[in-house]
């Protein structure tokens, strides 16, 4: 189940290799995020944009 990760502006599908920024908070150590990096992002991020809407 991998949750894509979209731009929040343009709606747009991060594709692979692309960069993109992110708008993370710092987990607790307790919940310390692990796993594929795009799931947990798409998990724990507020905003997501493509390089193009950065
Ligand atoms: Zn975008």
């Amino acid at each position: 189940m991998t949750k894509e990760l979209t731009c929040a502006n343009c709606n747009r599908k991060i594709e692979e290799g692309e960069e993109f920024t992110a708008t993370i908070t710092m987990p607790s150590e307790k919940s310390m995020l692990v796993g594929r990096l795009d799931t947990t992002i798409a998990k724990v991020a507020k905003k997501v944009l493509c390089k193009n809407c950065n």
